[in-house]
């Protein structure tokens, strides 16, 4: 597999075949590569169709993991992301603290040529074009492209992150939107900068980025970030002809309806975009079961295409039918429901009064234990929590 254009296919057994090849022992040393051994699981987690819990159980009994692996630490970065998420709720939206200027210096829109993948800056065009082509992309090309959107064009952190949520597959608002929120400098003590010899070091020739506006050293970058003027686009990127950007949907494509029959007297498993893998015990066997669409969700936080039809992939695999409905609509439909089940999930906290209250939302499983109060940054939850 390609690992720049990894192809991501939504079931449990394709899900236990990508957790079949990690290696931790090479992802400690070359994770940092384009070309390295990244695990590429985290549309799974995103989906549902692994748990951290179960993939450190996997790799800890094949051979033991320590607490402080490299590959361990990373997965923490996501728990602590989700930390940070359950005490903030909505609040890791907005900037935590300023950053290196005031918000209101960055501009609302994403530049034209960023998203038609030619700024005329090689590695963030490849960024943009792998993005594109297979809804994922390694985390240093993130930070690269999250880097350059904010400090050099002077984009708002926030519409980037929207922007880049809607086409991941693993889109996830807490690793998103606190990871721009880490390169930004709103959530970190210093701007995240890099050049094109960090580029050359860690990405294949055609990414390398020389004469371009990153060839420059870590203090020009860093005056850079502290400077409300943008950067125009290079020269070489200006002209039109780039990619066509996949449109962003708040509902699936195509779908093929649920025939809303009544649920009243039957307990429902509503199998929700980020719990697509297996039916946990506690669900009655005799559940209605439905993949549940929540339109309100999906008008403040579309998805592309790619993302809809992996999600409905997962469904059709299962045979299960696919719900669109609305808050209200929900509400409705399952109050005379005998008893409803779903997996907790933060994506969807906001709408939770809209649930019946005899709703049972599964939590979890935890990998690191839960650490009281707001922690403000990583390091300290880090030194806090541990593995259980
Ligand atoms: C700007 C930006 C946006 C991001 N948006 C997302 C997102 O929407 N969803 C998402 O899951 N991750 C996001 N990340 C984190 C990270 O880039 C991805 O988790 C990682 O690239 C996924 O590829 P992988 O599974 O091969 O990761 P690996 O490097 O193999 O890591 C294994 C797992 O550890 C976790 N992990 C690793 N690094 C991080 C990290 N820095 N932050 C949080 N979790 C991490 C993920 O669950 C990942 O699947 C973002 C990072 C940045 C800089």
């Amino acid at each position: 597999m390609n690992p720049l254009l990894p192809t991501f296919e939504a079931s449990r057994a394709a899900a236990l075949q990508a957790l079949a090849r990690v290696s931790p022992q090479a992802y400690a040393v070359s994770r940092n590569h384009l070309l390295g051994a990244a695990t590429a699981l985290s549309p799974y987690f995103t989906h549902g169709l692994l748990t951290q819990r179960e993939v450190f159980d996997f790799l800890h009994q094949r051979s033991p993991l320590h607490p402080q692996h490299k590959l361990v630490y990373e997965f923490g970065w996501r728990a602590y992301f989700r930390h940070v998420w359950a005490q903030l709720g909505d609040g890791i939206l907005e900037s935590l603290h300023p950053g290196p200027l005031p918000d209101a210096a960055y501009h609302p829109e994403l530049p034209e040529d960023v998203r038609q993948a030619r700024s005329g800056v090689p590695a963030i065009d490849q960024a943009v074009r792998c993005l594109y082509a297979s809804g994922h992309l390694h985390n240093h090309a993130r930070m690269w492209l999250a880097s350059y959107l904010v400090h050099v064009r002077k984009v708002a952190w926030r519409v980037g992150a929207d922007w880049l949520y809607g086409h991941l597959l693993d889109g996830d608002l807490a690793s998103n939107h606190l990871s721009w929120q880490w390169v930004a400098g709103t959530g970190s003590h210093k701007p995240y900068l890099f050049n094109a010899e960090n580029v050359a070091r860690f990405a294949p020739p055609e990414w390398h980025s020389p004469g371009s506006v990153i060839d420059t050293s870590y203090e020009a970058l860093d005056a850079l970030a502290h400077t409300p003027e943008a950067i125009a686009p290079s020269p070489k990127g200006r002209p039109g002809g780039g990619l066509a950007e996949p449109p962003l949907r708040s509902t699936p494509p195509d779908v093929v309806p649920w025939p809303d029959t009544d649920l009243t007297g039957r307990p429902v498993w509503l199998q929700h975009p980020w719990a697509l893998g297996p039916r946990p015990a506690e669900v009655p066997q005799d559940a209605v079961v439905l993949g549940l669409v929540l339109r309100d969700c999906h008008q403040r936080h579309p998805w592309s295409g790619r993302r809809w039809q992996f999600v409905l992939d997962g469904w059709r695999t299962q045979g299960t039918p696919c719900w669109c409905v609305d808050a209200a609509g929900l509400g409705r439909a399952l109050a005379g429901a005998a008893s409803v089940w779903l997996q907790d999930e933060p994506h969807l906290r906001p709408w939770r009064a809209a649930l019946p209250p005899h709703t049972h939302w599964l939590p979890e499983v935890p990998l690191f234990a839960e650490v009281p109060g707001h922690q403000a940054s990583f390091s300290r939850w880090w030194q806090r929590t541990r593995l259980l």
